[in-house]
């Protein structure tokens, strides 16, 4: 791990069962950042308070999302990845309450994503809620990291986080690393709708541990180019969902299908059936990877509870030494 380029840290909130639209914008990323940097990757089960109500579900989407991300290619045991859930590390809360105290009301109020939850979620706009940024301050700090994947959209985040530090390293020395933003496309994947983003909460998603059989029926189901009505009229490749997702699972025939959509010589129908076809192909060692996974399930366990181990071995030491900077008295 010592020639990597950097150390890097990311978390998601436990959804289950993982879709097109969480492989494409997140785990592929996560997969293949474990070649270059040290990974420490999180099950963000403390964010998913802020707004969760079934948090009966929490432990289950939480194995099934690591069961996922284990048979997509994080790697803990042979990358050396660290892969933890939030929780077991208490320390990144501790963190999380001194770098409450330094972070103005107003730079968490000012933020887009505050907004835009307020208005999602206005009977419940918790203190939490509003402190979810310092939280993913925590998370990032507590752990050195100096790399953070992020796309255009959180970039407000990352910035609070590094105005946090710079606050803090202001105050008590140089403590603390600021993290880099490491800009990363994350597509936006839509749903089987042609209009959403993939939810899994608006059942217009595609499991990635979908059998074949499942994958055809949601790809049948998918609104393709709305103008194209009939077999015998050109469709847009542009404005279809099916195509968007060809790009990523039939690299091989997207000019094809372009042009023979453009002339109608492709139906919608056979269109999506090579869709269907391909994204089963594509996930096939994936499944295969995941039902041996699913068949040791403490395994699964052992694996988060080792990650827990490791991670909790930096943050407590990172965090007595946020405590020492502080002056907070030792205890004897
Ligand atoms: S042929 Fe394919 S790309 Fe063209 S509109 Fe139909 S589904 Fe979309």
């Amino acid at each position: 791990m010592g020639a990597k380029k950097g150390r890097v840290v990311s978390g998601a909130r436990p959804t289950g069962r993982q879709h097109l639209g969480n492989y494409l914008g997140a785990i592929r990323n996560y997969v293949a950042l474990q070649e270059e940097y040290e990974c420490i990757y999180f099950v963000a089960d403390l964010h998913a308070l802020t707004t969760l109500k079934d948090t009966d579900k929490i432990r289950e989407w939480t194995y099934e999302m690591v069961l996922d991300w284990l048979a997509a290619g994080i790697d803990p045991e042979g990358k050396g990845t660290i892969l933890f859930i939030q929780s077991h590390t208490p320390q990144v809360s501790e963190l999380h309450t001194i770098l409450s105290m330094l972070t103005p009301l107003g730079w968490l109020t000012r933020l887009p994503t505050f907004k835009e939850k307020v208005r999602a979620q206005p009977d419940n706009v918790n203190y939490g809620l509003v402190g979810y940024p310092v939280l993913m301050t925590a998370d990032i700090v507590l752990y050195k990291a100096d790399t953070v994947p992020v796309g255009k959209d959180q970039a407000p985040h990352l910035e609070l986080a590094r105005e946090i530090v710079r606050r803090f390293n202001h105050h008590f020395g140089e403590v603390l690393v600021e993290p880099q933003a490491k800009y990363t496309e994350f597509p936006k994947i839509l749903g089987i709708d042609g209009q959403q983003k993939m939810s899994k909460s608006l059942n217009n998603h595609i499991e990635i541990a979908s059998e074949p059989e499942e994958i055809r029926q949601r790809v049948m189901r998918m609104v393709t180019d709305p103008q194209r009505t009939h077999r015998h009229i050109p469709g847009r490749p542009e404005v279809c969902n099916v195509f968007t997702l060809h790009g990523f699972f039939s690299p091989d025939h997207v000019a094809q299908i372009d042009q023979d959509c453009r002339t109608a010589k492709i139906g919608c129908v056979d269109c999506k059936r090579l869709l269907a076809q391909n994204i089963a192909d594509y996930f096939a060692p994936f499944r295969e990877r995941r039902a041996a996974l699913a068949t040791e399930p403490d395994r699964i366990w052992d694996i988060l509870a080792d990650g827990a181990r490791r991670a909790s071995a930096i943050a407590s030491q990172v965090l007595a030494e946020v405590k020492e900077a502080i002056g907070l008295p030792p205890v004897r």
